[in-house]
């Protein structure tokens, strides 16, 4: 499997470290059921056949978190971005493979 990391174009998955599922938001501590709301985001994920759009690092690179769209049944990737906007130019921070 190849990711195309917008920096650094496509790199084989090997360079990167895989952590998850990109849809989940950390839960506010105040809210009433935050325990409840944490255990769901800590413990719980869904498994997804089909479009996912899961975290990845690319540790072996530019050492970017990218938000990398891939189906779960082909392991196709439809594309990539950057977890969170780089401070410079965010011109290339959508790549398609
Ligand atoms: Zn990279």
């Amino acid at each position: 499997m190849r990711i195309p990391c917008p920096y650094c174009g496509l790199r084989d998955a090997h360079e990167f470290s895989y952590l998850g599922d990109a849809t989940v938001s950390r839960p506010a501590p105040d809210m009433p059921d935050a325990q409840e709301a944490f255990f769901h985001y800590v413990y719980l994920r869904e498994n997804p056949a089909g479009a996912h759009e899961e975290l990845w690092y690319h540790a072996a690179g530019c050492r970017q978190w990218l938000v990398v769209s891939r189906d779960t049944r082909t392991h196709e990737i439809s594309g990539a971005s950057f977890a969170r906007a780089p401070k410079a130019d965010a011109s290339h921070a959508e790549v398609k493979p």
